[in-house]
């Protein structure tokens, strides 16, 4: 290899990516290994899943493996720092259409839109049709995801990991062994063991660095993107909005943050790309329209409203189980990726998921998060799949 290696740029652990994948890891590695030397590469990029404005956490699932992990972390979100500075139970009203909705949690229950108008202390009622039912389930909060992240990082930091606000140019792979990368500057580091955990970039990286997957793992990644739109409170509305539930619709949600004092209206309207710098240069802007739409059928008095719009790119795996699995062929190389629209949640457990299973672990759904998913029927976030199913 024609690369020179310092010393000083030597690592037990490398973790490339700046997401919830990456410095939950960190994190969780830095305190099942006190003397480890860790460094987090976490790019430069801010158009990121991840530190979008805010999140949902959430229990219901139709996979009970992920009811439990989801309530796990979300103990955490309520009671542990620093988590729980970033979270608020809000609740969530669900729009449903027709009789047959089955209930996720026994306290659930119909509302009608007077209640939701005294709830969001709205001035005039949703649009509703009517076949349209309102599902109160309070048991569901928000985060303020970019300023956790943040906060997580911090932690970490102040436990020993290095932080680097740096892109890997390419990973340094030599006779099956992974000794390391290449930064964008042309330094290089050597890790005995690096974890790729950088989402919708991962497939692009793989290949800039000659790394080609079997064949039958070939079709694993999607990468596609959501559109989110978002209008900052004026005083007034904030005073009225900041205690609002999350409102729920089969086309995106609407929510506050109080952190930062702005309404963000996230859509299911899931585009596929290449590559996410496609985003940069395609305008994806008339997409907005179903954003504007939501909003004013939840928040009529909101129509006409200025919105900012970004397009936020995401990894999806196969049934939206994250991958935490080594690269075929490759000793060294670990994969953390795979969101795929509902991770951020697990932001306190999925380190201590990847310590587990770098120490030959897989315990509770986490035993689904590998290559081999042949024994998998359904994907466990459908509402945001594209069409066609994977
Ligand atoms: C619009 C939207 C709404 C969502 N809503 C929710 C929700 O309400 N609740 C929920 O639980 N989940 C939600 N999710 C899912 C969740 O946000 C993601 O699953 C999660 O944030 C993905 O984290 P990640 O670390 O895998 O990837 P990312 O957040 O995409 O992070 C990848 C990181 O890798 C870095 N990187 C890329 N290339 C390189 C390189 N070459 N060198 C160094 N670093 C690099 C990037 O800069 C980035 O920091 C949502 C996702 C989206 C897109």
């Amino acid at each position: 290899m024609s690369t020179n290696f310092d010393q000083k740029l030597h690592f037990n652990y490398a973790i490339v990516g700046g997401g919830v994948m990456a410095i939950s890891t960190a994190l969780a590695l830095q305190r099942d290994s006190p003397n480890a030397k860790i460094v987090v590469f976490e790019g430069l990029e801010t158009t990121t899943a991840s530190k979008g404005i805010c999140k949902i956490i959430r229990t219901p699932y139709i996979d009970k493996e992920y009811v439990s992990l989801a309530a796990e972390a979300k103990r955490k979100w309520e009671t542990e720092l620093p988590y729980r500075e970033f979270y608020r139970q809000t609740g969530w009203v669900q729009v449903v259409r027709g009789d047959d909705y089955v209930p996720f949690h026994l306290e659930e229950r119909l509302i009608n839109a007077g209640d939701l108008l005294h709830m969001v202390h709205s001035r005039d009622p949703p649009q509703l049709d009517i076949e349209e039912n309102l599902w109160l389930n309070k048991d569901i909060g928000v985060v303020d995801s970019a300023l956790a992240l943040e906060a997580v990082a911090v932690e970490a930091a102040t436990l020993g990991v290095i932080r680097q606000k740096m892109d890997i140019s390419k990973l340094l792979v030599e006779n099956g062994v992974c000794r390391g990368a290449e930064c964008v500057d042309g330094k290089c580091f050597t890790a005995e063991t690096t974890i790729v955990a950088t989402g919708p970039w991962t497939p692009a990286l793989l290949d800039s660095s000659g790394i080609q997957l079997p064949h039958s793992l070939q079709h694993a990644f999607r990468v596609t993107a959501i559109g989110v739109a978002t209008s900052p409170l004026t005083e007034d509305e904030y005073a009225q909005f900041k205690s609002m539930p999350i409102l729920v619709t089969p086309q995106g949600e609407v929510m506050p943050s109080v952190k930062q004092r702005t309404l963000q209206i996230t859509s299911t309207d899931i585009i596929e790309i290449a590559h996410p710098d496609e985003l940069k240069s395609k305008a994806y802007t008339e997409r907005i329209k179903t954003n504007r739409e939501l909003l004013d059928k939840m928040m009529p008095e909101m129509r006409g409203r200025t919105l900012d719009y970004s397009v936020y790119p995401e990894l999806m795996t196969p049934y939206q189980h994250p991958l935490v699995d080594g690269v075929p062929g490759i000793e060294g190389l670990h994969l953390a990726v795979g969101g795929s629209y509902h991770s951020f949640k697990f932001l306190p457990v999925f380190g201590g998921i990847v310590v587990d299973y770098l120490r030959g672990r897989r315990p509770g759904v986490s035993k689904r998060w590998g290559w081999d998913r042949s024994k998998e029927k359904i994907s466990v976030y459908s509402e945001v799949l594209p069409k066609g199913s994977i």
